[in-house]
């Protein structure tokens, strides 16, 4: 069966259909597998309009109430799990185990949000005044936009959607150009939820699609209260800018420029799987995939050879066939982008191994290993394909620093079974990064903890922990329960 046909198929079975004047390929064989319609002005205009009016109702929705939707919608989701798979690999080109995963990571961040449901707790908090009693209540925030970048087409939009339902809010989420399939998929799945949980808003969560200007329209637009806006660091800087602008609140999920450190006292065989899995898995399209590697000295002559060895034999090719571990680049741009980067590698002195085209449709690549003697040109800055740049190092306080030393700060490793070592880059004067491992790469997080990175990565923290904050906004109460009026730091107001 061709792609357009199965891509066919996957949606009717959702009871849906793609359609309009924008084509889209797959990277999985270059082929046009469906068209679709990018929002007009006027559409986008009243999907604004219409959050606003969803948001007025559901805002007042008991919260463990619309945790009750999200729970069907992860249910929902168990029941489509294979086949929105398929169409998360053949829209993105990921592989179907990381599609399958990526489903995954949405059921789990939505069994995470229904019981934090029950748990939007404020403080109560000791007052410094007679007979009075203070406490905050966290409310529903507003209409909250969610931009999302091509390689996690649906994932990060449900690590945001589940919160931002259970806190209050409802959402309008502008997806990729390059993948706009799986959210009209995703769409049909949460209207199937909207239906079995009866009184939902009409509206509650809406897609629209297009491009940068439809994103851009849609962040400047004032009656959006949240931004969570995921892709490249320039997206980021543009959006971050027109958002302070009208003080409205962002999570600004970033590009990365992620390392990890090969101590003398590693695990080494277990370092070389960890590596490659997160230096070359997902065709380094990841935020957090290995980008910089620090060998030590005296592992480095046995290690990275022995790296080369498995990159270059590692299985690349068609995403839904399970044989292989790494499908394509997303398309030719990302290979010319990919191409600029060896190249400026080698005028400064880097060799290179891999990186080489494999034949066929779809742009499929030899992951690209490159030693260096230092970090300058593109070492310093993230390039959205499987490049890995290696150095040696002999001091970890130095390893430390040149690991910092970049201006993206989102995910990090060390591979020691020495503590001391590992402590050391997990303190304060360790890793500056919002996430940093021990003993295994910089890739593959858990919906539990709150995800994020520091510097050019934008700052913002998103999924689990306490990042369901972001959603809402927190109001301050004092009660005066007492006849008098006893004003704070003892200050007098005698009438
Ligand atoms: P991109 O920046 O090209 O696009 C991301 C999204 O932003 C798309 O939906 C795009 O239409 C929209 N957009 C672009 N410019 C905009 C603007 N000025 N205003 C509003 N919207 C705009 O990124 P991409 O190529 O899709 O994804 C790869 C990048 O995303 C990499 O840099 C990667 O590191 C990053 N990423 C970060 C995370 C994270 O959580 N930190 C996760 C996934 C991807």
């Amino acid at each position: 069966m061709s792609l357009q046909h199965e891509v066919e198929n996957l949606l009717n079975t959702l009871g849906v259909t793609a359609h309009g004047a924008e084509p889209v390929h797959s990277p999985v064989d270059g082929s046009q597998v469906a068209t679709y319609a990018q929002a007009t002005p006027a559409e986008v205009e009243m999907a604004v309009a219409q959050s606003c009016t969803a948001f007025k109702t559901w805002r007042m929705v008991p919260a463990p109430r619309r945790g009750e939707l999200v729970r069907l919608f992860g249910n929902a989701l168990r029941d489509h799990k294979d086949n929105l798979a398929r169409l998360v690999t053949i829209d993105c080109g990921k592989p179907l185990s990381e599609g399958l995963g990526e489903v995954q990571e949405m059921i789990d961040i939505c069994d995470f949000a229904v019981g934090l449901s029950r748990q939007l707790h404020g403080l109560t908090i000791a007052s410094e005044r007679p007979g009075h009693r203070m406490m905050e209540q966290w409310h529903p925030l507003g209409p909250t936009l969610v931009i999302s970048a091509f390689n996690f087409p649906v994932a990060v939009w449900a690590w945001n959607a589940a919160l931002a339902l259970v806190c209050g809010n409802s959402i309008i989420w502008k997806p990729s150009e390059k993948t706009p399939l799986t959210a009209i998929a995703v769409q049909a799945i949460f209207e199937q939820a909207v239906r079995d949980f009866g009184d939902a808003p009409d509206h509650l969560s809406q897609v629209v699609q297009g491009g940068r200007d439809v994103g851009a329209t849609l962040v400047a637009d004032p009656r959006i209260a949240l931004i969570s806006a995921t892709g490249s660091t320039a997206m980021g800087r543009n959006v971050g800018q027109v958002a302070a602008g009208r003080f409205a609140r962002t999570i600004l999920e970033l590009g990365g420029n992620n390392a990890a450190i090969i101590s003398d006292k590693a695990d080494v065989a277990l370092a070389l799987h960890g590596v490659l899995f997160s230096a070359f898995g997902t065709t380094g399209q990841r935020c957090t995939s290995l980008r910089r590697l620090f060998v030590h000295d005296s592992l480095y002559d046995s290690f990275v050879p022995a790296l080369k060895a498995a990159a270059s034999s590692m299985p690349i090719g068609d995403p839904l066939d399970s044989a292989h571990l790494a499908g394509p680049l997303i398309d030719e741009a990302a290979f010319a982008a990919m191409q600029a980067a060896l190249e400026e590698a080698k005028a400064l002195g880097g060799i290179l191994s891999g990186g080489e085209r494999v034949t066929g449709n779809g742009v499929y690549v030899r992951p690209a290993i490159v030693e260096m003697t230092e970090q300058s040109g593109p070492v310093l800055r993230e390039t959205f394909a499987p490049i890995l740049y290696v150095m040696r190092y002999n001091d970890l306080d130095q390893a430390i620093a040149r690991q910092n030393a970049v201006g993206a700060g989102l995910s990090s490793s060390i591979f020691s079974t020495d503590v001391r070592e590992c402590e050391r880059f997990l303190s304060a004067s360790g890793s500056d990064c919002g996430i940093a491992n021990v003993n295994i790469g910089t890739s593959g997080a858990e919906i539990g903890g709150a995800f994020g990175g520091e510097k050019e990565t934008g700052g913002g923290r998103e999924s689990g922990s306490d990042a369901w904050k972001a959603y809402m906004r927190r109001a301050t109460n004092t009660i005066n329960y007492s006849n008098e009026l006893p004003l704070a730091q003892g200050v007098t107001f005698d009438l």
